[in-house]
């Protein structure tokens, strides 16, 4: 999971850096340890010899050789100097070989305990999905016999005006919940399985979205403009039919009566630019972050006053995370920019081949 590999590196990151910092700090304190050591050790020999020779700078050995000991002192100290560059110089390689180990065991290291920690929470995670999706499978078995219960009820003439409507309003609840769980089921085999990519004609994909929302943008007398060509690319054509349907369906329904949506596909060097574009009643800057996020919805007052048709149903906050693993899947990006009352503009950006 891609999610997962991505923490696994930061935490990782994060592992290698404090070890590091550590042995770095360690290294300073040795280097400074030991470099003043042999400083001290050269320098008390050096004294030493001064003590011993110092005071008689010509000296007659018992062979009859003059001997200069203050040049022999010199001599002595440059050597000394030197030897102390020396022993700096294989110290400092000799740390950074062993923070050099350190750096590549510890990343191994830090890796593996990465994994392991992130094992049991993306193992929670996953089975949480599986719940999801096996509930919202049990789900639909007695809620379709509940539907068809209730419109039964509503087709019998028995019943009185009032129980009539108390009915028709379960049916429209029935219907939300069965389109809650219909997302529910398209999120969780967007998240579990892998897309199938065919060759796909973006044109056609587009056309068949459109048929879908086409009901709703009657209703409100809204125009849809859309311009594209045949572009070939390569996707999964029920997913990318579900992502512009969930575009077009979104512009549709926070738009005003009578307004315009219109949608665009453009080619740019090796990926289709598809727009989808409202003048409808637009997003604070302060929510765009949250959007794509799961059941997140801005205020449901406004699905419900914009959708512009007799329902009791409302968004559930899922249609743009869906459109964004629709993408993710693809290898594409979505991005929107949007301004309160003018509209709404998303842009995705699919590359032409996989
Ligand atoms: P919903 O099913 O509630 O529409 P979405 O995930 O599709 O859920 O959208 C999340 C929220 O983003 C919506 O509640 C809505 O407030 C806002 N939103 C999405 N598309 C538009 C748009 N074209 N214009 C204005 N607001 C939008």
């Amino acid at each position: 999971m891609k999610v997962f590999e991505l923490t696994r590196i930061r935490i990782t990151i994060w592992y290698v850096l404090i070890v590091m910092t550590i042995s770095a700090m360690f290294s300073f304190v040795i280097y400074q340890g030991v470099t003043k050591n042999i400083e001290a050790s050269f320098r008390s020999a050096e004294t030493r010899f001064a003590n011993n020779g110092g005071a008689r700078p010509l000296r007659k050995m018992a062979d009859g050789n003059v001997v200069n000991d203050e040049v022999t002192r010199e001599v002595l100290h440059g050597l000394f100097l030197e030897e102390l560059d020396n022993s700096r110089e294989s110290i400092l390689i000799y740390l950074l070989i062993i923070n050099l180990i350190i750096f590549i065991l510890s990343s191994l290291a830090s890796y593996y305990l990465a994994g392991k920690t992130l094992m049991p929470i993306e193992e929670i995670i996953q089975e949480q999905k599986r719940f999801i999706a096996d509930a919202s499978h049990e789900l639909k078995t007695p809620l379709t016999s509940l539907k068809t219960s209730i419109e039964v009820s509503i087709r019998s003439g028995k019943l009185p005006k009032d129980i009539k409507k108390l009915f028709q309003y379960n049916l429209e609840d029935v219907d939300a919940l069965g389109e809650l769980i219909d997302k529910l089921l398209s999120l969780s085999s967007l998240e579990s399985k892998k897309p199938v990519f065919d060759n796909l004609d973006i044109k056609e994909v587009i056309n068949t979205a459109y048929r879908r929302v086409k009901y709703l943008s009657d209703k409100k007398n809204i125009s849809v403009k859309i311009t594209t060509k045949n572009y070939q690319l390569q996707g999964d054509a029920s997913s990318l039919t579900e992502l512009i349907t969930i575009l077009l369906d979104n512009g549709i329904k926070y738009c005003k009566l009578n307004g315009k949506v219109s949608l665009d596909v453009k080619p740019s060097k090796n990926h289709l630019i598809i727009a989808v574009k409202d003048d409808g009643i637009g997003i604070n800057k302060k929510y765009l972050p949250n959007i794509f996020d799961r059941f997140y919805r801005i205020d449901s007052s406004r699905t419900y006053a914009n959708r512009g048709i007799n329902s009791t149903k409302s968004g559930f906050g899922l249609g743009l995370s869906m459109a964004k693993k629709i993408v993710e899947n693809h290898k594409g990006s979505i991005s929107v920019s949007s301004e309160l009352t003018k509209g709404t503009t998303f842009i995705i950006k699919l590359p032409l081949k996989q």
